[in-house]
């Protein structure tokens, strides 16, 4: 089934000039770029966005981090793309996301890792409406 995702290049991904590098690992798995932007993302969108781990410790310094400077939104599509992309991203602390995946290849700490992608195609439809719509 074609599915439309969405995906985050997070601030140390902008930082450190990996854009096209992510963008490539989509492209190479067949994945269509549908939509494109970049955008300064705010606390009250983060809040949102990051509701499910808003009580963490971790929170405010997400939050300050996702702010660092403008980040890239991305909506791209394919056959499965909601798995295919969180496959390609790999686990959300790069020493445990398998070899190959772009956290594993490029992300530096559980928080600094380079992308977010949607989990789940509810998760997807209610991201692109929120960044996108
Ligand atoms: P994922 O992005 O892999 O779906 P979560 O939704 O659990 O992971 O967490 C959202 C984001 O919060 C992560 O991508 C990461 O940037 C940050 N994060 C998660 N766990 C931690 C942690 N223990 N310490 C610091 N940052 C974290």
């Amino acid at each position: 089934m074609t599915e439309k995702t969405f995906v985050i290049i997070k601030p140390d991904g902008i930082q450190r000039q990996l854009i096209g590098k992510v963008i490539q690992r989509f492209e190479q798995a067949n994945l269509t770029l549908e939509k494109m932007k970049m955008k300064t993302l705010t606390k009250e969108v983060l809040t949102e966005h990051y509701q499910h781990v808003s009580k963490q410790p971790f929170f405010p310094g997400l939050c300050a981090f996702m702010m660092e400077c403008p980040v890239v939104l991305l909506i791209l599509s394919g056959e499965r793309a909601v798995a295919r992309v969180r496959q390609l991203v790999g686990a959300t602390d790069p020493l445990e996301a398998a070899p190959g995946t772009i956290r594993a290849d490029f992300g530096t700490s559980k928080q600094r890792n380079v992308v977010h992608a949607s989990d789940s195609l509810e998760s997807a439809t209610i991201e692109i409406e929120r960044f996108f719509g």
